[in-house]
């Protein structure tokens, strides 16, 4: 099939804008010169969509036209050339004639145009056609454009077409064709496709769309200004915001139109400062701005520096949020928080705020001091360390967790631990702090220590606890009756004591339980006009209509205001006790009479005072006392006895199986008296008491005193008689053979002695022994014993006496006697002794030997002159 082909000769006047000259030739062309066709191919693969087809092709041109000049090739040549260029480009062109017909078209562009005449164009022989039949869509507008600017050289216009592959956009460029003589006679269409622009440029348009539509529809108040501060560019936020109209603020200065007088200087010196780069424009500002009503709004400003391709400002977005409200909301919270804060650390509960995994974040002053801890210390702890253990943690989460998902206040009781250790019961409030969007903040945990009140409940518990049982368990009838005298309350005892069923008391008037009208009416008035009653003996009727006699106490109850509202008593049935008093005042009687008449002494003593508390006529008596001062005595007062000896006497009495004791009593005139004591205990009204018979028995104990010294002592002398004395030697002899102790024995007989007798009488001796006993007993110690053993002879044991020592006593008391002198009557008399001194040896068998042996040296003593002292 033949191809249109094109005929392009450079051939322009001005070599620097060589016009197109494309000729259509009906020769086919001749074969390419291969260095130029491989030249075109190159310079065609640079060819890119969006490059301007016609500069393109004019470089391609000016090329070969250099290239011409220096080689010259012949016109078929550079044909060759052209065409091939031609029917290689990718974009589309169409030669027209001046009647628009077209009369030549690139492969690019036969495909491009797709019209019911492509038939003909194929068929024929490039007989032209008219471009309104081949492309309809590009003769309109290149119609309109030609009527438009007939003159004009070439035009671009933008042309949509619709193809199988969708809408597409050309770039249409006309220029006008002239022949060789210059005149016009065509039109060079080419058709540069810029769908891609147009789709971009769409695109873009589309994005400014958006942002402008975000602008308007932005919450912000978005203003763009120019360098010298000029508005220009205003949203429709920053419109509604200051009721401006968008083109009352356009081109306005910023600073005069918007901000209030007094921070103009301070905002302008701001936007100053960013332009020139000495702030940071993006750094957030407050300051306040004027409405088109004059109100001031607080507005949070930002900015952002616009700048030219060189870095240069040329102008400055800023963007503004009104935070008016906020502030104001900011400066309430702000305030409340101050007042919840204040409050906070001035609670004397202790209070917790814990972040929502349990951790507390702050502890106020009274939760410092409960825990024993710093807020430091408190900061971060996991809560449930204050807890006792984890299972009482666990405890405190599920109870608060129950809550919350009810949406309520968690209260409730749990036991806490401070940091010493120490446990202490505590009463829980745990709210949830809930953020707007319903998110957990943290939680408050309210803390009371409730050690106190636990304890107050304990003690009320037990003290009611107590009182119950009290009031269930004693023996004492209790009974509450409102002003009326209706029961209202009765224990146990009361119907035990009253055989009534409690059922059948409560309700019932307590009149029906006295016996005596009297006594009920004196009660009621008593009670009325003191309030209270103490120890009131009555009659009460029993169920059974029996009497009891009771004792009853009562007082009126009142309320806070001190009015008298009921009635509390308690009794006790003192029957029995009345009875055993009337038994016990009549044994008193008969023990009184007794007391009274007796002619025993008789005294009642307190046993552990020995306080006397009472004393009978007959020891009245006695001691010489009133019986009213006897009872103001102590039994040590009349007791004659030491402490020691008393101790004695009774270990006596004991011993011989005695029911008395032997004592002295004093009487008043300070005699003393023998006397036996009968004691024994007595309970006199409930009293322990020791009720003593007294005995005199001061005759009887002298008599026997009496006798017995008459049985043992010479009735002249005093000193022990003979048989007193033998039997008191043998007793010392055997102790001294016991325990290998000396004993020794002294003899004496008075020298001469018949004769005193003879010379001053009978009597005189007497005197003579009597003085001779005395001074014989004065000069012997006390253990000794000394003996008159018949007429006037004497003897002396000395226990625990050796010999020597026996003579040394002998050889005194000779000379004592022969110092001595005996006035009886007129007469003086004097005499001598001798004595016989011997030792008690174990060869001994009995006394007798031994006061032989003494005698012996006695009887030498006299043959040897006398008044002397021999050893035996
Ligand atoms: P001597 O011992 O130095 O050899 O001479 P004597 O005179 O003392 O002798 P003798 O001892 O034998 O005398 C004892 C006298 O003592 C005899 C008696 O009359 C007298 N006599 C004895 N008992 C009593 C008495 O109770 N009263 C008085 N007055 N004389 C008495
Ligand atoms: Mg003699
Ligand atoms: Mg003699």
């Amino acid at each position: 099939m033949a191809r249109p082909f094109l005929v392009c000769l450079p051939g322009s006047s001005n070599p620097k804008h060589p016009g197109l000259r494309m000729k259509r030739s009906k020769t086919p062309p001749a074969a390419c010169e291969e260095q130029v066709r491989q030249r075109v191919r190159q310079h065609a693969a640079l060819f890119r969509e969006g490059d301007d087809p016609v500069a393109f092709w004019e470089s391609l041109c000016l090329e070969l036209a250099d290239c011409e000049t220096a080689e010259c090739p012949p016109p078929e040549t550079r044909q060759a050339r052209m065409q091939t260029l031609f029917m290689s480009l990718r974009t589309p062109v169409l030669l027209l004639n001046a009647d628009f017909e077209v009369e030549v078209m690139n492969p690019a562009a036969v495909a491009l145009v797709e019209g019911d005449r492509m038939d003909a164009w194929a068929e024929g022989t490039h007989v032209p056609v008219p471009l309104a039949e081949l492309a309809p869509w590009l003769a309109a507008p290149l119609e309109d454009h030609r009527q438009e600017s007939s003159e004009a050289e070439a035009c671009r216009m933008g042309v949509a077409v619709s193809q199988k592959h969708g809408e597409r956009h050309y770039n249409v460029s006309v220029s006008r064709t002239s022949d060789f003589s210059d005149r016009h006679d065509g039109f060079a269409v080419v058709l540069d496709d810029i769908t891609e622009r147009v789709e971009g440029e769409r695109q873009l348009a589309e994005e400014r769309n958006r942002v402008a539509h975000y602008l308007d529809v932005v919450g912000s108040m978005v203003f763009a200004l120019d360098a010298a501060g000029r508005v220009t560019m205003v949203n429709r936020t920053a419109c509604r915001v200051l009721g401006y109209e968008e083109r009352a603020l356009l081109d306005r200065d910023w600073v005069d139109a918007l901000v209030p007088d007094e921070q103009r200087d301070e905002v302008r010196d701001c936007l100053y400062m960013i332009f020139s780069g000495q702030l940071e424009d993006e750094d957030e500002r407050f300051h306040y701005v004027t409405t088109r009503e004059g109100e001031h709004r607080l507005v949070q400003w930002q900015g952002k520096l616009l700048t030219n391709e060189g870095g240069l400002p040329v102008g400055l977005l800023l963007s503004g949020t009104d935070v008016t409200e906020r502030r104001a909301i900011e400066e309430a919270l702000a305030e409340k928080e101050l007042w919840l804060r204040n409050t906070f650390v001035a609670l004397g509960e202790a209070v917790l705020i814990l972040t929502p995994d349990m951790k507390i974040l702050d502890a106020n002053p009274a939760a410092e001091t409960m825990f024993g801890m710093t807020n430091e210390e408190l900061d971060g702890l996991p809560v449930g360390d204050l807890h006792v253990n984890p299972a009482h943690y666990d405890d405190f989460l599920a109870r608060a967790r129950s809550a919350f998902e009810a949406g309520e206040r968690a209260v409730f009781e749990l036991p806490l631990k401070r940091r010493s250790g120490v446990i202490f019961p505590a009463d829980h409030s745990v709210s949830i702090i809930d953020g707007d969007d319903g998110t957990t903040l943290g939680v408050v945990n309210v803390i009371r220590d409730i050690s106190d009140r636990k304890h107050a409940e304990a003690e009320l518990r037990r003290s009611e606890e107590k009182f119950r049982r009290i009031f269930e368990s004693i023996e004492e009838g209790y009974m509450v009756t409102d002003l009326e005298g209706t029961i209202m309350m009765v224990n146990p005892a009361t119907c035990r004591i009253l055989q009534y069923e409690a059922g059948e008391l409560v309700g019932r008037s307590i009149d029906s339980l006295y016996r005596i009208a009297e006594e009920r009416g004196g009660f009621r008035k008593t009670l009325e006009a003191e309030g209270t009653i103490r120890s009131r003996q009555m009659n009460a009727l029993r169920k059974d209509g029996t009497t009891i006699v009771i004792e009853a106490n009562a007082h009126l109850v009142r309320n806070h205001r001190g009015e008298p509202v009921a009635m509390e008593g308690t009794f006790r049935d003192i029957t029995r006790r009345i009875e055993a008093e009337k038994v016990l005042r009549e044994r008193e009687k008969q023990y009184r009479a007794f007391f009274e008449n007796n002619h025993a002494i008789m005294l009642l003593t307190d046993p552990k005072t020995e306080g006397i508390i009472d004393a009978n006529p007959a020891a009245s008596d006695f001691y010489g006392y009133p019986v009213e001062v006897m009872r103001t005595m102590s039994m040590s007062q009349i007791n004659g006895l030491s402490r020691d000896e008393m101790f004695e006497e009774m270990r006596r009495s004991m011993d011989e199986g005695r029911t008395y004791f032997v004592v002295k009593h004093l009487l008043a005139g300070g005699e003393v008296r023998d006397v036996e004591v009968y004691s024994g205990p007595i309970m006199v009204q409930g009293v322990q008491r020791l009720y003593s018979v007294i005995h005199d028995v001061t005759q009887r104990i002298r008599l026997e005193q009496d006798m017995k010294r008459l049985a043992t002592t010479d009735a002249l002398t005093g000193a022990n008689n003979r048989h007193q004395f033998f039997s008191q030697a043998a007793h010392e002899v055997a102790r001294a053979k016991r325990y290998d102790n000396p004993l020794s024995v002294i003899m004496l007989d008075i020298d001469y002695f018949k004769s005193i007798n003879d010379t001053y009488g009978h009597h005189a001796g007497d005197v003579v022994l009597k003085v001779f006993s005395e001074t014989a007993r004065t000069a012997l110690r006390v253990n000794d014993v000394f003996g008159r053993l018949g007429g006037e002879e004497f003897a002396a044991l000395l226990p625990q006496t050796g010999l020597e020592e026996g003579l040394e006593v002998a050889e005194r008391l000779r000379a004592a006697f022969a110092a001595l002198s005996v006035r009886v009557d007129e007469a003086v008399i004097s005499f001598t002794v001798s004595l016989g001194v011997t030792q008690v040896r174990a060869s001994d068998r009995d006394m007798e030997e031994v006061l032989n042996r003494a005698d012996e040296a006695l009887y030498r003593a006299k043959r040897m002159g006398r008044n002397r002292v021999v050893k035996g």
